[in-house]
């Protein structure tokens, strides 16, 4: 079994990107500056937007931390967007989810400029992706193309299978897999809630991504032998023995799962940090389009 190493893996990411950064630099070219706008007083969404801003810091480039309070109204909202939209200093920003219920996401997301839609939720990038151009792509797919790209996972007409059908992970991941391309060219079954018998699609799955966010819900009598496994979902689940008073779980039985795997990633330290990388790269790549 081997393991894909999401923390390594990014840090590698990191180290690539501050060497680039560090070359414009010294071109006396304008480094790129992220911008990230949190709405309200969420303890995983300020942990979230806290560690972009210090992955901003780690590779050089400029970081802006626009917070609002909890009472801020679509209205106000909908006039940072713009602003940030209108500020040529700032190459990309996201942001970040989920807001307080009063404010219409979709609204927001619309608004988002598509050149600094660094997360890649706007439909103009959305629909670019699926249409294999040059697109944002939303920063977890993102970094789990790039992990099964780095350690050479064979998906050429394999079997895969996606749990979870979000717009931010599930359907995009699914489009990735099914692309013309390495990785992708794989045959994709997208399974969700409604799915009957679910175990009857993971047990026939070269390769499952499961994201959707049930504690240990894959299970080792779910898999075939072989099996390379993604797990993307991140659960706090209440721990008292846990100074912080919960822990993470993925979505998988990692003990008795990997067991049977040929590949897969742990949580922590798999998917997670290669979502942050994967936004720096996003945001790299605005700066260089902008320019
Ligand atoms: P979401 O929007 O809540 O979607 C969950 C999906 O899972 C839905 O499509 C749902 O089906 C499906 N689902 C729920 N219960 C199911 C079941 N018993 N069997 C089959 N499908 C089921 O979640 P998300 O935003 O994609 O996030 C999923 C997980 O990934 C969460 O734990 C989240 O914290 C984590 N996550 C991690 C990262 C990272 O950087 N590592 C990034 C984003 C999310 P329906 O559509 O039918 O409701």
């Amino acid at each position: 079994m081997t393991l894909l190493d999401g923390k390594k893996t990014s840090n590698d990411i990191k180290d690539e990107i501050a060497l680039e950064v560090q070359a414009m630099k010294e071109r006396g070219e304008k480094v790129p500056h992220l911008a990230a706008v949190l709405v309200g007083e969420d303890g995983a969404s300020l942990t979230y937007v806290g560690s972009k801003v210090r992955a901003c810091e780690r590779v050089g480039f400029e970081s802006t931390l626009v917070k609002m309070p909890a009472s801020t109204s679509e209205e106000e909202l909908l006039a940072k967007v713009k602003e940030l939209n209108e500020n040529d200093a700032i190459d990309g920003y996201i942001v970040q989810l989920p807001l307080p219920k009063h404010i219409d996401e979709q609204k927001v997301l619309l608004a988002v400029d598509s050149e600094k839609d660094v997360d890649g939720f706007h439909p103009e990038n959305f629909g670019k992706m699926a249409l294999d151009m040059p697109a944002f792509i939303p920063a977890t797919p993102y970094g789990i193309m790039e992990l099964l790209d780095r350690y050479d996972v064979d998906t050429q007409g394999k079997n895969t299978v996606v749990i979870g059908r979000s717009h931010i992970v599930g359907r995009p991941m699914s489009i990735l897999m099914s692309r013309k391309g390495n990785p992708g060219n794989s045959t994709v079954t997208l399974t969700h809630s409604r799915t009957q018998n679910i175990e009857e699609f993971t047990k026939e799955a070269d390769i499952i991504i499961s994201a959707l966010g049930v504690p240990e819900f894959l299970k080792a009598d779910m898999v075939k032998e072989g099996v390379t496994v993604i797990d993307v979902g991140i659960t706090r689940v209440p721990d008292e023995s846990h100074p912080k008073g919960y822990v993470i779980k993925g979505d998988v039985d990692f003990e008795n799962v990997s067991a049977k795997a040929s590949f897969i990633t742990p949580v922590p330290g798999g998917v997670g940090p290669m979502t942050i990388a994967m936004l720096l790269k996003n945001t790299l790549l605005a700066r260089k389009v902008r320019q």
